[in-house]
C-alpha cells in the first residue's frame, strides 16, 4: 500500500508482514540506515495533538493511528509493518483501505476484563474506562456546524468494524486547514483524504455516514487503544477528546489499572 502522510507530505510505501509467534507488533523504517525497528507500545508514544506517532531513541513513525485499529479487528498480534518513510499514508482518510489489504478477517484483540474505573479529564474533555461485561467503545462530540453534537457507540461481537466504524473519514475544518499549511503543516492533505466544512456546510459531500465525524472518533479512540495490544474488555467512552487523551488513557492502562485492587 503506498501514499502520501497527510501531516508530512511524504510518500511511503507500507508492507504489512506476518512475524514469528511471540514477537509483538513493530514499525520498521526500511527508509533509515540499519532500518531502526520501533516496538509498538503506550511507552513509545509521542505527545501528538492531531495524530498519533511513537519515537524510540529518536526515530519516529506518525499516524499510525487509522491502521492500528485495522490491525487490532484483525486480530494481527505478531506482525512487522514495514514503511519507507516518517509517516503512515493517509489514503482515504480512513481505515477501509486497512482493513481491505487485511482481509475479510475480523478478529479483534480483546484482553480480559477490566476491574477498575479509570477517568482522566482535561478542561472539558474525558475519558473513561468502565467495568462491562462487553467490550465496548462510545465516543461523544460536540463541534460547530455541520458536524454539531452528537454520540456513536461500538461493540464488539454485534457490530462490524468493517462496515461501521471503519469507513468513518477524518474531518477538519477549511480555517484549521489554511492554519496548519500557513504553518508548514498538512503537505499531505487534500480533499481527497479529509471531509473538510467551511461556514456550516461540507465542501466535498456526500457523507458515508450522516454521523461520519463521530465514528471517525471512534475509529482513532480504538487506533489508540489499539498500543495495547489486547484491549481490556470495558466500556471505553471518550467526550470531546482527542489523540492526546486517548494516549494517555493507554497508558495508564498499560500501568496496570487492569490489575487487582490493592488487598485492604
Ligand atoms: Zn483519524
Amino acid at each position: 500500500m503506498a501514499g502520501r502522510g497527510v501531516h508530512t507530505g511524504h510518500p511511503a510505501q507500507v508492507r504489512i508482514v506476518a512475524a514469528a509467534p511471540g514477537s509483538g507488533r513493530c514499525f520498521v523504517r526500511t527508509d533509515l540506515p540499519g532500518a531502526p525497528v520501533i516496538p509498538v507500545s503506550p511507552a513509545a508514544l509521542r505527545p501528538s495533538v492531531l495524530s498519533t506517532a511513537l519515537e524510540v531513541r529518536g526515530v519516529s513513525v506518525q499516524t499510525i493511528e487509522h491502521l492500528m485499529a485495522a490491525l487490532w479487528n484483525a486480530g494481527a498480534q505478531d506482525v512487522r509493518v514495514e514503511l519507507d518513510g516518517p509517516e503512515v499514508p493517509i489514503l482515504d482518510g480512513s481505515a477501509a483501505p486497512w482493513v481491505d489489504l487485511l482481509g475479510a478477517r475480523s478478529c479483534p484483540w480483546v484482553g480480559p476484563p477490566l476491574r477498575r474505573p479509570l477517568v482522566l479529564r482535561e478542561g472539558s474533555s474525558w475519558v473513561a474506562a468502565l467495568v462491562s461485561q462487553e467490550l465496548r467503545f462510545s465516543c461523544g462530540i460536540e463541534f460547530p456546524d455541520p458536524i454539531g453534537a452528537g454520540w456513536v457507540s461500538f461493540a464488539v461481537g454485534r457490530g462490524s468494524f468493517r462496515d461501521e466504524v471503519a469507513p468513518a473519514r477524518t474531518f477538519a475544518g477549511r480555517s484549521e486547514v489554511e492554519r496548519l499549511r500557513a504553518s508548514g503543516g498538512l503537505r499531505g492533505g487534500d480533499l481527497t483524504c479529509a471531509l473538510v466544512f467551511d461556514e456550516g456546510r461540507w465542501l466535498n459531500p456526500p457523507l458515508r455516514f450522516a454521523d461520519e465525524p463521530a465514528r471517525h472518533k471512534l475509529l482513532d479512540f480504538i487506533g489508540d487503544l489499539a498500543l495495547l495490544g489486547a484491549i481490556p474488555r470495558a466500556h471505553y467512552v471518550a467526550f470531546r477528546a482527542g489523540h492526546r487523551l486517548h494516549g494517555r488513557l493507554a497508558l495508564a492502562l498499560a500501568r496496570g489499572a487492569t490489575g487487582a485492587p490493592p488487598a485492604g
